[in-house]
């Protein structure tokens, strides 16, 4: 081994870091402001991507897709994340929607969804909970019966993040109430299948640009092959999605901290009071010292656990967990730093470190609480699963 290769990002995922950074300071970053204030989908950063072949890397290319490995997936994202988090949701997500089918779905399901979600012919969305089924996912109240050679799915989901933009859906529901977690399955489902709709945007703190509603099935009669892996894998096949994509969501945790980070190192070196720039005190410098601290630790953690998740290692869902709760967790101090950095100015919208600590803040809740990761990983622990390293 070289000792350039040592414990280093290799030249392609550099490449990749670079290309995606330019793209997004381009085309992702002047709207972001924008996206935010209007609560609006970033139509301009879905273009960009979807020109790019960076909207759903992760596609094999086996189904037409760029082939990215989980690492590069994440540097996708959090480069778009540092820039606008609202945008960084496209690839997330389209991981998080499509990641069902690709580890649990027939050969026919892969080619067909796989496919059109590479060729930008629609996102991907993940339909999970619902308004009693938060933390505690298996509480599934969404019901599938089949019908012949059809199934007929009824039920409400809650908090689905980019529902309506997407053209497809992961749907959880229960097949047998009585097995519980081991009668729930999983379906595709399409927006345009007759009794799908969806309910109004949420008015949320942050991740503006990111629709967020809720998904009605009413009658749904979608055909038998539509079905994911086998009846009563679907809470399986969901969990263990949420073991890869919780990476992804640690990567946006790290973008937007960098973000925060890269503005207000600018910030205290033009900012003069007592007659010099701020960064010359000390009290400031300790503080972001921590802060540059925090996001490379938060970032090797973040990397350690995409190699995991690449090469499916046991200690994978210990590693899921803590990259997403420490890097969310890192995410929220430096962004509500960053703010205390630029004074008075970066309380206000003129500035865009209030927006990147609104937005840091759903990185602690969704795809689990950090308190579920807290709970995922003390099982790991105390089941005795050892770091693979
Ligand atoms: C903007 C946004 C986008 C989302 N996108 C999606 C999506 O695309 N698809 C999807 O399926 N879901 C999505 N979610 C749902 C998200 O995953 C849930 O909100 C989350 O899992 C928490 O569930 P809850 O909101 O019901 O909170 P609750 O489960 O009610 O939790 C409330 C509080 O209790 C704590 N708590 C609960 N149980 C325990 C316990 N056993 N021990 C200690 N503390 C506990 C929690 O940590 C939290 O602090 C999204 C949510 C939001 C806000």
């Amino acid at each position: 081994m070289r000792v350039s290769d040592f414990y280093a990002l290799s030249e392609e995922h550099q490449a990749i870091r670079e290309t995606v950074r330019a793209l997004a300071e381009a085309k992702i970053a002047p709207f972001a402001a924008a996206v935010d204030e209007e609560a609006r989908y970033p139509q301009e950063a879905h273009d960009a991507l979807v020109a790019g072949g960076f909207h759903a890397p992760h596609v094999p290319e086996a189904y037409g897709g760029a082939g990215a490995d989980a690492l590069a997936t994440v540097l996708v994202i959090e480069e778009v994340a540092r820039a606008c988090v609202s945008s960084s949701l496209i690839p997330a997500v389209n991981k998080l929607g499509s990641l069902p089918v690709q580890i649990g779905g027939s050969e026919e399901l892969k080619q067909t969804y796989l496919g059109k979600l590479a060729a930008g012919e629609g996102g991907f969305s993940y339909c999970l909970s619902e308004s009693e089924a938060g933390s505690d996912a298996a509480n599934q109240k969404a019901r599938a019966v089949r019908d012949g050679d059809h199934w007929v799915l009824n039920g409400t989901k809650r908090w689905i993040t980019n529902a309506g933009e997407s053209e497809y859906y992961t749907v959880l529901a229960m097949t047998d109430p009585e097995k519980r977690s081991k009668g729930i399955s999983a379906f595709v489902v399409e927006k345009s299948d007759e009794g799908v709709s969806f309910g109004a945007p949420e008015k949320k703190l942050g991740i503006k640009g990111s629709p967020t509603r809720e998904v009605y099935f009413d009658d749904v009669r979608i055909p038998e092959e539509r079905i994911i892996g086998d009846e009563g894998k679907g809470f399986a096949i969901a969990m263990e999605t949420l073991d890869h994509t919780r990476v992804t969501i640690a990567a946006q945790a790290v973008g937007v901290a960098q973000g925060a980070l890269d503005y207000a190192l600018g910030y205290v070196q033009e900012r003069q009071q007592f007659g010099k720039p701020i960064s010359d005190f000390q009290g400031l410098q300790f503080m972001i010292a921590d802060m540059g601290m925090k996001v490379e630790a938060a970032r090797q953690i973040t990397y350690a656990a995409a190699g995991r998740s690449e090469r499916g290692d046991k200690d994978l869902t210990f590693f899921g967990a803590a990259a997403k709760a420490f890097a969310s967790d890192t995410a929220m101090q430096v962004t509500t730093d960053a703010v205390q950095l630029l004074g008075g100015y970066g309380f206000t919208r003129d500035y865009p470190v209030e927006r990147m600590m609104r937005d840091a803040k759903i990185t602690q809740i969704y795809e689990g609480t950090n308190q579920v990761q807290r709970i995922v990983m003390a099982r790991q622990l105390l089941a005795g699963i050892q770091s693979t390293l």
